[in-house]
């Protein structure tokens, strides 16, 4: 587990301790954005790379459900990021098919708590 998951409390595919022990909110599905060549195989929440020379951002879903996502980044798509395969960053949040929704973060995929 790597440091940005050790602070945020962070396992893939489970809640930690500290979450299952406060009813009063409810786990996020959140997920570290990993930069990844090979996404058709890479079958982790979060690994993600631009495609199309840099008009598509595509990602393994952070919620978990396995599905390969893609947003658009150029127009007339509002969505832009700031091009750090290490700390990814997108303009706006993002609703996804399953249900999941949230935002992607300084490198992090956040599920909106509400
Ligand atoms: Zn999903």
């Amino acid at each position: 587990m790597g440091q940005v998951e050790r602070a945020l409390g962070l396992s893939h595919g489970g809640n930690s301790a500290e979450m299952e022990g406060d009813t009063r909110r409810s786990a996020r599905r959140n997920a570290v954005a990993v930069a990844s060549d090979r996404l058709l195989i890479d079958r982790r929440p979060g690994a993600f790379r631009t495609l199309s020379h840099g008009a598509l951002l595509a990602f393994r879903c952070p919620c978990g459900c396995g599905r390969l996502r893609s947003i658009r980044l150029s127009d007339p798509s509002p969505w832009r990021w700031n091009g750090d395969r290490g700390k990814p960053t997108l303009t706006q949040g993002m609703r996804l098919p399953c249900g999941w929704r949230g935002t992607l973060r300084i490198g992090v995929f956040e599920e909106y708590t509400a």
